[in-house]
């Protein structure tokens, strides 16, 4: 398999180039070639084999079946549910996937186990070793670490704003006892942080000598590690042809709700995606009204969403571009300068109607909607995943007389402050993190400096 950009000027690469890569050099995203058909899963028994038989033509060439199915089982032997990402029942016809069982128990770690063992492996072929530098507000931070903990050839740095993260997100970080994980608190807010990791790859020099890497959303392996729960849901519910699914997805980067339509593209039987957005709501306005424009990022209950541009996006609009990399890089430029994009309406009628709708929810639905499905289920559920399936209701997917699957993307009790303003019930961690408020934390306090952060960099990766 062969990768092109979605921009158009970038050199073709393998899988595994373009995982090293991250972004094409043209500042596009890589694409396969061509899309593959699902494969027979017939006999498939666990959830890793039918990640490695889904994955394989994505990977061909590049790596060995053998050594991918075993980083698939290791990866997936990290969950602590044996369906690794399991469906549970919550209505007549509706369902949450549960994707949160894994060790930062939110969805980033059914990709991020999987990309660290795949960085690990590929760096070792290649007598290699990458500085991972990345900015995190909460989720992507912890599930990035927790990925490459282990790795032998990574080094790991997470920025992250000193005293503006919840304790659970900077303990998920903080209490990782790994001599290549570093995390750094800087003194200043997200953005500064973000700005940094800017600034230190924008440096030729230093990005060289550390050989700076990152694993962030628009990462292909990440979108193709995420195709596989829509397979084996679509499977586990006995989906067919005339009997279709219907998936509802707590969007913020678009990475997600994308593997969905690309496991629809390769055969999952999916009548459609429903894209759940909270107040910052720039897709549910695209969706229903073909209407692109940024808007200033309002903080939200659900954080992982709180997002203005969803870079991820530009993998199907080059799709709705015929694949023209050209027109899809004269667009987005167009869009940085107006802050506004839309498309053509035969664009729309082709590609988006016949498989997106979208709905926004506020805080306050966020809120609602913890109660009713405490209330009518039993189940908790994190503000994420509430968006999701209030979704399903303002739109009427539940009555369509097939399954509608909300991805539960986040573990209620990473977000217990909202869950017991909806329910007066405070959801405990899962064992295996209940002591986690009391282990002791290792980080280094930063000034919000270039300078100061680069020799931080240096001296820590030098250890
Ligand atoms: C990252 C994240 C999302 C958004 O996923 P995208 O792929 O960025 O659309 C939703 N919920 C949670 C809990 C997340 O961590």
């Amino acid at each position: 398999m062969r990768y092109v950009s979605t921009r158009g000027a970038a050199p073709e690469l393998g899988f595994c180039d373009v995982l090293l890569a991250g972004l094409a050099n043209d500042g596009g995203l890589y694409m396969p070639a061509e899309w593959p058909s699902l494969p027979d899963l017939t006999h498939v028994t666990s959830y890793a084999e039918a990640a490695a038989a889904v994955m394989a033509p994505f990977v061909a060439g590049e790596i060995d079946a053998d050594v991918f199915a075993r980083l698939c089982s290791d990866a997936y032997a990290t969950f602590r549910h044996d369906a690794v990402v399991p469906l549970v029942q919550i209505g007549a016809n509706e369902w949450l996937l549960e994707q949160f069982h894994g060790p930062t128990l939110a969805f980033k770690d059914v990709a991020l186990q999987l990309v660290g063992r795949l960085f690990d492996y590929v760096l070792a072929q290649r007598g290699q070793r990458v500085t991972i530098v990345g900015a995190t507000s909460g989720d992507t931070g912890s599930a990035a670490i927790d990925g490459v903990k282990n790795c032998s050839n990574v080094d790991i740095v997470i920025l992250y704003p000193h005293g503006r993260t919840s304790d659970v997100q900077r303990k998920q970080m903080t209490t990782v006892d790994s001599p290549n994980v570093h995390t750094v608190a800087v003194e200043g807010t997200f953005d500064d942080c973000q700005d940094l990791v800017k600034a230190m790859f924008n440096d030729t020099a230093f990005r060289d000598r550390m050989n700076l890497s990152a694993v962030n959303s628009i990462n292909w392996a990440r979108v193709m590690a995420q195709i596989v729960y829509y397979v084996t849901a679509t499977r586990s519910l006995g989906a067919t042809a005339t009997n279709q699914t219907t998936f509802s997805v707590p969007t913020g980067n678009f990475g997600n709700v994308l593997s969905g339509w690309i496991s629809r593209t390769m055969g999952a039987p999916i009548a459609n995606f429903i894209v759940a957005s909270n107040s910052n709501d720039i897709l549910t306005r695209f969706i229903n009204d073909n209407d692109m424009t940024a808007r200033d990022v309002v903080p939200t209950l659900s954080p992982s969403m709180d997002i203005q541009v969803s870079s991820n996006f530009e993998r199907l609009l080059f799709e709705m571009n015929g694949r023209d990399g050209g027109m899809t890089a004269e667009q987005l430029q167009r869009f940085r300068h107006s802050g506004s994009l839309t498309v053509e309406p035969d664009q729309m009628a082709t590609w988006i109607s016949p498989a997106f709708r979208a709905a926004k929810v506020d805080d306050a639905g966020i809120v609602d909607e913890i109660r009713r499905v405490y209330e009518s289920s039993g189940q908790f559920i994190d503000p994420h995943t509430a968006t999701g399936t209030a979704a399903v209701r303002s739109l009427g997917a539940h009555l369509d007389g097939h399954a509608v699957v909300t991805l539960a993307t986040a573990h209620p009790a990473k977000f217990p402050d909202a869950v017991y303003a909806a329910t007066g019930v405070r959801p405990s961690l899962p064992p295996h993190l209940a002591d986690l408020l009391d282990r002791p934390e290792r980080t280094n306090l930063v000034a919000n400096d270039l300078a100061a952060v680069q020799t931080f960099v240096e001296r820590a990766v030098a250890r």
